[in-house]
């Protein structure tokens, strides 16, 4: 902010230097042509030219310029001489008289002369002028950010208008009350989260969730977006998130949204290896430091998106920073009907065009994705001048946003889905049979996050700090279950197993080499722990130790139990073949499942283990 006179005067030094330099120049050419030619009588002009001293002539409208053959005494080498009327001249010749011509001014003339070039000189430094204060105005005014941070202050959207994301607005209804409210809400002690982050893919509705927050609250809306500062000069960014909480301080109670937070706080290891990024780092650290010096309690409510907390630097999720996570999913098929009749408000809809039948076409569809279709499924019915949007506008519509010329958005077909409904099952129902497993939340074939296709949430009932052989392999079997179903079920393996494969593999191989909990390999531990920093990738987590012959008989001992754990859950599943095909035909159809559809599941589950045949899926069922 001391910056700023500092900036201004620079900007007028660059005005007189500009100044400096034309006015210079125009000097420097008068004086080299005043330095060459001399203004001399017509008369004399005509002697030169009769004494043949003259070598070469411009004639111009009012005046001549010659070229001496040689240099005057004072060592000129051109003259002028205004012109004067031939017939008159030689009269004047005749009357040997010294004689000149003389240019005639008009006062116009004279005026134009001095002021054209004046006017022209002005405007084209004025345009200069300007665009340096626009160019870099953010160098000029470094700190004074006022302009940047972007203020909302009567936000007419809320929670009516983000749908589909019940989970995360129950979350955030507690950060509307204490908004509502500050002070009664400090006053009663509750402690309120210091900063929020909001995590989910792209297009799922965080901005508009954040906006929705404060609409709700009806408090104002401080944002940045973190993709901003990867462009900037250094010191500014720093400069714009200490201006952005000083703001925001002055206006309690209101909300800091940090948009794309991840473009801004990624790990410092990784942009320092990559040649480091001062301004970024320069600008966490600010953001780092107001997290600190922040007391939530005044009415501010610091809240942050991102689509990729992988790569955010742990530094902004440790305690009392960004240390609640909200999850925005993508919608299944109901919060899809939730969100398209947000967005068909906006167009005149057919009247046998039901939202459900359009949620059916879309599955792995985003909020952004639904209001981008329902777009151009109006586009496409405004083409076609028809009166209303149909339902064959939408299937259209579809074939565009799947197919179309963006092709970024790659959907599971029918067929990969049904693989994906039972694997996941698989997983859910091989939980479900084994005992001392934790419990299943939420099933799930929508994709989320990158490379995962569906998933099951398993969510351990307390924290574990031992662990016996039977649990662990109790969840090397649950890891199976996903293949295991997909073999008994499509008779073929696919490559949505190799997660699943690798984390099996792991927990084996730990069991033999690091537990010592495998008979044939005795009590003995044959892992390295390599020093930290030279944990590169690609080298695997273990290091054996063992010698050759040793570690033949570890691969087989990992061999066998992963084998065996696949058994167990083929045995399982088989038991339980018609549970399985049952849910994981209602699981294609509803998307997701949580805990009160698991919980018939688990109940027709438990019948099914205990069924006809003796199976091996026992607590203590130990097959080894
Ligand atoms: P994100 O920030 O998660 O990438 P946005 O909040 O920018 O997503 O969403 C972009 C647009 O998509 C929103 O302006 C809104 O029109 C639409 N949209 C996204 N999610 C939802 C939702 N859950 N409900 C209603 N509209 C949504
Ligand atoms: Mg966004
Ligand atoms: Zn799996």
């Amino acid at each position: 902010m001391e910056k700023t006179p500092a900036g201004r005067d620079w900007r007028f030094n660059v005005g007189y230097l500009l100044f400096a330099l034309i006015a210079i120049l125009i000097l420097h050419r008068m004086w080299d042509i005043h330095q060459q030619t001399e203004v001399i009588l017509y008369s004399e002009f005509a002697n030169l030219l009769r004494e043949d001293k003259v070598s070469e002539v411009v004639v111009g409208d009012q005046a001549v310029r010659a070229t001496l053959k040689e240099p005057t005494p004072d060592g000129r080498k051109q003259v002028l001489a205004v012109r004067v009327e031939p017939n008159f001249a030689q009269e004047l010749e005749a009357a040997k008289v010294k004689y000149s011509g003389q240019i005639e001014h008009t006062w116009i003339s004279t005026l134009l002369i001095w002021m054209v070039p004046i006017a022209i000189f002005y405007f084209f430094w004025s345009l200069i002028t300007q665009r340096m204060s626009q160019g870099l105005g953010s160098i000029m005014s470094v700190g004074q950010s006022k302009a940047k941070v972007f203020v909302e202050k009567d936000i007419k959207i809320g929670f009516a208008d983000v749908a589909g994301v019940d989970e995360a607005k129950e979350e955030l209804q507690e950060i509307v009350a204490f908004l509502r409210d500050p002070t009664t809400h400090g006053r009663l002690g509750a402690r309120i989260p210091k900063g929020i982050l909001l995590v989910g893919p792209p297009g799922t509705g965080k901005t508009l969730l954040a906006r929705a927050v404060a609409g709700e609250a009806g408090v104002p809306f401080f944002s940045i977006t973190g993709s901003e500062f990867v462009e900037m000069f250094v010191g500014v960014g720093a400069a714009r998130v200490r201006d952005l909480f000083a703001q925001a301080r002055a206006n309690t109670p209101c909300i800091i949204f940090i948009d794309e937070l991840d473009a801004l706080g990624r790990a410092r290891g990784i942009s320092g290896l990559s040649g480091g990024h001062d301004e970024k780092e320069q600008t966490l650290n600010q953001l780092l430091s107001e997290l600190d010096g922040f007391d939530p309690t005044i009415g501010v409510v610091l809240l942050a998106a991102t689509n990729r907390p992988e790569v955010l630097d742990p530094a902004l999720l440790r305690a009392g920073r960004f240390d609640r996570q909200v999850s925005v999913d993508r919608p299944d098929k109901n919060g899809r009907v939730a969100i398209l009749n947000v967005h068909l408000k906006k167009i005149k809809l057919a009247e046998n065009v039901d939202p459900a039948q359009i949620s059916a076409l879309t599955p792995g569809f985003t909020g952004a994705d639904l209001a981008n279709l329902v777009n151009e499924a109006a586009m496409l019915a405004t083409r076609r001048q028809a009166s209303s949007v149909s339902l064959d506008d939408f299937t259209a519509a579809v074939e565009r946003v799947v197919a179309g010329p963006e092709k970024r958005k790659r959907l599971l077909n029918p067929r990969e889905r049904q693989i994906v409904a039972y694997h996941e099952m698989g997983h859910a129902i091989v939980a479900m049979a084994l005992p001392d497993t934790d419990p299943i939340k939420k099933v799930s074939i929508i994709p989320r996050g990158m490379g995962a296709l569906g998933y099951t949430m398993q969510m351990p009932t307390e924290d574990r700090y031992l662990m016996t052989r039977t649990e662990l392999l109790n969840r090397m079997t649950v890891l199976l279950g996903g293949r295991a179903a997909e073999m008994a079920v499509f008779r073929e393996a696919t490559t949505g197993a190799a997660d699943d494969l690798q984390r099996a593999t792991e927990m084996a191989r730990a069991i033999v080499t690091r537990y010592g909990m495998e008979p044939e390999i005795g009590q003995a531990s044959f892992v390295a722990e390599r020093p930290r920093y030279l944990d590169l990738p690609g080298l695997g987590p273990f290091q054996s130790e063992a010698s050759d012959e040793t570690n033949a008989k570890i691969d087989a001992a990992i061999r066998k139990l992963v084998d065996q754990a696949f058994d167990r859950a083929t045995a399982i599943l088989q038991n339980c073949a018609r549970v399985h095909k049952d849910s994981a035909q209602r699981l294609l159809d509803k998307e997701t499942f949580g805990e009160d559809d698991l919980a018939p599941i688990r109940a027709a589950v438990t019948q099914c283990v205990a069924g006809p045949s003796k199976t091996t899926a026992g607590a203590g069922a130990e097959t080894s």
